[in-house]
């Protein structure tokens, strides 16, 4: 039997992935999170797409979990005349705070953000659309920003700005991230990604207008700001704060430079797994297919390392949203994650053999994994769980052994599709007699070729079903 992929994939959906059709063969090709893109599109779209991925998952008998990625403060050019110009290097190109929003030219596009140009000097490099065009600024006056184009190219509409070297964006969440994280909660989404966090405290608050917001999401905080990597204490204080991060490699390869881009991929996701996090590695993964139906072996190769470095997940964003080949993308994807992880540096661990535990659950987690990579009649991990804390935090380590997670919440239920190496079960215990539920578990992946009489299984569970974090027991048993 081929092994299952393990490594997630997380697909943005816009243009091109908006209608039933597509986002059933997305869901087909392997499509684990759909992630909404709060940049861009009408809240009536987003609800439209999330009722859509809800009804076709559910009759596909899939669990796919929903992302929404806020905004965040980021500033964005207005939008041209024609929706997109193209800029020659040399030419003049203003920037203002005056001019209609929706009238841009190849000369001149408005700004929706006034202070970009107290932030902005002569000499400064402006970087559009995640640096494929440069402007460098000539002058400064209360209302505009006078550049020459360095790299030139075409833009479009709401293209993001950044400085090299960061530090214009602005510092904390917009009114529209408000509104988004309103929408978040109506639309029961899974995961609310936060744009340009600074520290561990953007988050505890972006968390709490979720909570009140009466969303349980799950907050993945995007490091994609150069104070963000300023050093590992800063790293670790935002990844403690959040449930996961994101590699966000378009805004962070901006703000320091894309030569440091992979060595800090690798730092993000090591600490991420550390700290039982979990952590998505995005943008550019598969650029060129925006416009062609096969990769290229660098992109290949990028994805295919971002699997070595153990990432949960990889992202595909505009080669999704609005490119060609959606479906052939998330395929590709799925192939090479799966070629990748043949390589037994996926499997092996080292499972933190010098470290202490702080918790009852997370010490029968890793106890778990240890014993399952070590006991080779071990073909699955059973995880009866509430919140999904403990597969989460088996999935820290690496293995070849699928982990299930058997779970009553729908909530749940979808959320581990972003983990790595799980698998959901939908499964509630509370409903069988104590004695019963052993066997009951077993006989589901007996019943789907997934174990075989003589394999051997781990289950883990709580002495009360009904307690978050309360797993406390594990049990090595014979499948007969
Ligand atoms: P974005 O975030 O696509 O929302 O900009 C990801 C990134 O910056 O890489
Ligand atoms: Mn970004």
């Amino acid at each position: 039997m081929t092994p299952r992929r393990r490594t997630k994939i997380v697909a943005t959906l816009g243009p091109s992935t908006s209608s039933p059709e597509r986002i059933e063969a997305m869901i087909l090709a392997g499509l684990d999170v759909a992630r909404l893109n709060f940049s861009h599109g009408q809240a009536s779209e987003h609800r439209e797409r999330v009722l859509r991925v809800r009804a076709i998952a559910q009759r596909l008998n899939r669990h796919v979990a929903i992302m929404g990625d806020l905004q965040g403060p980021k500033i964005r050019i207005a939008r041209f005349e024609h929706g997109r110009v193209t800029l020659q290097p040399g030419q003049p190109f203003t920037l203002s705070t005056l001019h209609p929003l929706d009238a841009g030219t190849d000369r001149i596009v408005g700004i929706e953000y006034p202070p970009l140009v107290q932030d902005c000097a002569p000499g400064d490099e402006l970087l559009l659309d995640d640096g494929r065009v440069i402007l460098r600024v000539e002058s400064v006056d209360a209302d505009q920003v006078q550049t020459t184009v360095l790299v030139g190219g075409e833009l479009s509409d709401n293209k993001g700005i950044n400085r090299r070297g960061g530090g214009i964006s602005a510092p904390s969440l917009t009114p529209k991230d408000h509104k988004d994280i309103e929408l978040a909660a109506e639309l029961e989404l899974d995961y609310v990604a936060v744009s340009f966090p600074r520290t561990g405290a953007d988050i505890s608050s972006a968390r709490e207008l979720v909570r009140a917001a009466g969303s349980p999401a799950w907050i993945i905080a995007k490091i994609e700001r150069a104070e963000a990597v300023a050093d590992d204490a800063a790293l670790d204080d935002l990844i403690r704060a959040s449930d996961g991060v994101m590699v966000a490699r378009g805004d962070l390869g901006v703000e320091i430079g894309d030569a440091r881009l992979a060595g800090l991929q690798k730092r993000i996701i090591r600490h991420a797994r550390t700290l039982n996090k979990l952590v998505i590695t995005a943008t550019q993964m598969m650029e060129s297919m925006i416009a062609s139906p096969i990769p290229t072996r660098a992109e290949v190769s990028d994805v295919a390392n971002a699997v070595l470095d153990y990432t949960d997940a990889v992202m595909l964003s505009a080669e999704s949203a609005s490119g060609d080949y959606p479906v052939q993308a998330v395929e590709a994807m799925a192939r090479i994650c799966l070629g990748a992880e043949q390589e037994p540096t996926s499997t092996q661990s080292h499972h933190r053999l010098g470290e202490t535990f702080a918790r009852c659950d997370e010490t029968i987690a890793l106890a778990s994994m240890y014993a399952a990579n070590h006991f080779p009649g071990i073909k699955a991990i059973i995880s009866l769980t509430e919140s999904g804390h403990t597969p989460l935090i088996m999935s820290r380590i690496r293995s070849g052994v699928p982990i299930y997670c058997y779970t009553r919440h729908v909530g749940t239920q979808r959320r581990a599709a972003l983990f790595r190496g799980v698998y959901t079960i939908p499964f509630d215990a509370t409903r069988l007699p104590p004695a019963d539920v052993s066997n009951a578990a077993i006989d589901i992946l007996r019943q789907q070729g997934l174990l075989q009489k003589g394999d051997w299984v781990i289950l883990t569970k709580g002495d009360f079903y009904s307690d978050s974090g309360g797993t406390n027991g594990m049990k090595i048993l014979r499948v007969h």
